[in-house]
């Protein structure tokens, strides 16, 4: 049997691990990009967010009486989107890379939505405050990253065509 607190632990310990690999997955992507300073730039603000966000779980987990120490454990979900973002693309790089940004903004949302209905299941009004705030942020990353997809994808389609560099 496991109880609903240990369940929770253990989604906690997940935020924490994607927030970790989000880190390493941005970090990557925003250093490939040469030609898309808009992308870059709020890439590169969602790091910061992202680095937040890894601290903020973590002091649940340790308000919690959990193990910090544990928290190296990959939860291997999100492997495959690390790839797709660290650039494993040919010539269409920045534009799967704007797609899979997209794709994990939205995991992360559908992550936070179940972590926060945990905390209030436990009766945890602080962790759920915290998925509260980060989800806040993860839905403005989403948006920002749906509102720019066309205009990344247009550009990368002119750059190609006019054979300018394209691929970052
Ligand atoms: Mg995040
Ligand atoms: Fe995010």
């Amino acid at each position: 049997m496991t109880n609903k607190e240990d369940r929770l632990m253990q989604w906690l310990r997940d935020a924490h691990a994607m927030e970790v690999q989000a880190e390493t997955m941005l970090s990557k992507q925003a250093d490939r990009i040469g030609n898309y300073p808009d992308l870059k730039q709020r890439i590169e603000r969602h790091i910061e967010e992202t680095k937040s966000q890894a601290d903020r779980i973590e002091k649940c987990i340790d308000r919690r009486g959990g193990d910090v120490s544990v928290l190296k454990d990959m939860a291997g979900t999100t492997t495959a989107m690390a790839q797709a973002m660290g650039g494993m693309f040919a010539g269409d790089e920045i534009v799967k890379g704007a797609m899979a940004g997209y794709t994990f903004e939205h995991f992360e949302i559908a992550s936070y939505e179940a972590l926060k209905a945990a905390a209030e299941e436990v009766g945890d009004p602080e962790t759920a405050k915290v998925c509260d705030q980060i989800l806040k942020e993860e839905k403005e990353m989403a948006s920002w990253l749906a509102d720019h997809l066309p205009g990344v994808t247009q550009s990368y389609l002119k750059r190609e065509e006019a054979d300018v560099e394209a691929k970052v």
